[in-house]
């Protein structure tokens, strides 16, 4: 079986629509097929100020909605980043490896300290491309789960791979990049030629998963669309219809092209109407799932300390490799 791996950040209160139907519905997939690492990426959390308490709280939020969409800690090594300690330890090693110039081409850390100044950026969100890579290769990953706004750090960790196993001996897989079928792109409600964007989206462009589902209903039924009657799928002239097309298709498995033919000869409102019930029936479970986890936090963090300790047996044997190879002594 090949191995996947993947993380996301911890860095709001609710993961969103897109974060979802465009990621975390694959990872679940991904079990049926793959030999599945998954983390919640609370050392890259940090590249930017967090409140502590906060921090704590979102971490455990993630880590419920990732077994509420349904990871399954049996099947995939489910654990928290910062609980394991190698990923640290390896990513100094591959900082060694990096020049500068090369990771200063990173487009993402030019345009996020662009928004906050580039005096105010940590170092930490300089260098998080590095760790990201350290998160792949300590599990020897043959494939990890991109979108294109990672495309560049994934080459990043390609190239440290191969020039680590170049210098000093085959040490790492050199991950490929797994293209998802079907993932959908999920636009903003409010403003569907943009991204629906935890950092960019305003309230009632973004769906998130556990806020009310009245809330999530209205704003689907006042989503933005166009002038015309016709339901059909057309990004280009009708972006708002579309994307409420590709929500409903990925929710309910039914095809768009089926969707179109349903709403042949009906309005905006019924696909919209329908569409926040179809959106209502599934948030509900959905929260009663993520809430019965969130009750009981002392078993959560059981869960996350086995899936620790799952991943650590992986992580600390590639880690003492490479402290071999680098030429450090063996362990005290
Ligand atoms: P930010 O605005 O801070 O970048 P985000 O909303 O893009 O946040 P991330 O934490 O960057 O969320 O993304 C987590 C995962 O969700 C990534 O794999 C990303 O590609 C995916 N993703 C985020 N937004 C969407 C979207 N609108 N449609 C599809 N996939 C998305
Ligand atoms: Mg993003």
């Amino acid at each position: 079986r090949l191995r996947v791996l993947s993380g996301i950040q911890p860095t709001a209160d609710s993961f969103h629509l897109g974060n979802y139907l465009g990621a975390l519905r694959q990872w679940v997939r991904l079990q049926d097929t793959h030999e599945t690492f998954y983390c919640v990426v609370d050392l890259h959390a940090i590249t930017v100020e967090q409140d502590p308490k906060v921090l704590l709280e979102r971490t455990r939020r993630s880590a419920a909605q990732l077994l509420a969409i349904g990871v399954d800690p049996q099947r995939s090594a489910l654990f928290v980043q910062s609980q394991v300690p190698e990923h640290a330890q390896l990513s100094w090693v591959l900082e060694c490896q990096t020049g500068f110039g090369e990771a200063g081409r990173m487009t993402q850390f030019k345009d996020k300290s662009a928004k906050q100044g580039t005096d105010r950026a940590s170092v930490g969100l300089f260098t998080y491309p590095i760790l990201q890579a350290a998160d792949i290769l300590l599990y020897q990953a043959n494939a990890v789960p991109v979108g294109e706004d990672q495309r560049q750090h994934l080459e990043l960790t390609r190239n440290l791979a191969q020039r680590f196993n170049n210098r000093y001996g085959k040490t790492f897989t050199v991950p490929e990049p797994h293209i998802v079928k079907d993932t959908a792109k999920i636009y903003d409600l409010q403003d569907p030629t943009a991204k629906m964007s935890k950092s960019a989206s305003a309230a009632n462009g973004l769906v998130e998963l556990l806020e009310d589902p009245k809330r999530s209903a209205k704003k689907i039924r006042s989503a933005v669309t166009d002038t015309g009657r016709e339901v059909r799928f057309d990004p280009e002239e009708k972006a708002g219809v579309s994307n409420l097309l590709s929500i409903y298709s990925a929710l309910t498995e039914r095809t768009v092209a089926d969707l179109e033919t349903a709403y042949e000869g009906k309005g905006y409102g019924d696909l919209k109407k329908d569409l926040a019930e179809v959106l209502v029936e599934w948030l509900i479970p959905l929260q009663e799932r993520v809430q019965s986890y969130l009750d009981d936090v002392a078993e959560l963090d059981r869960v996350l300390a086995a899936g620790a300790h799952r991943a650590r047996e992986v992580a600390a044997a590639t880690l003492a490799a490479t402290y071999e190879r680098i030429g450090f002594l063996p362990p005290a």
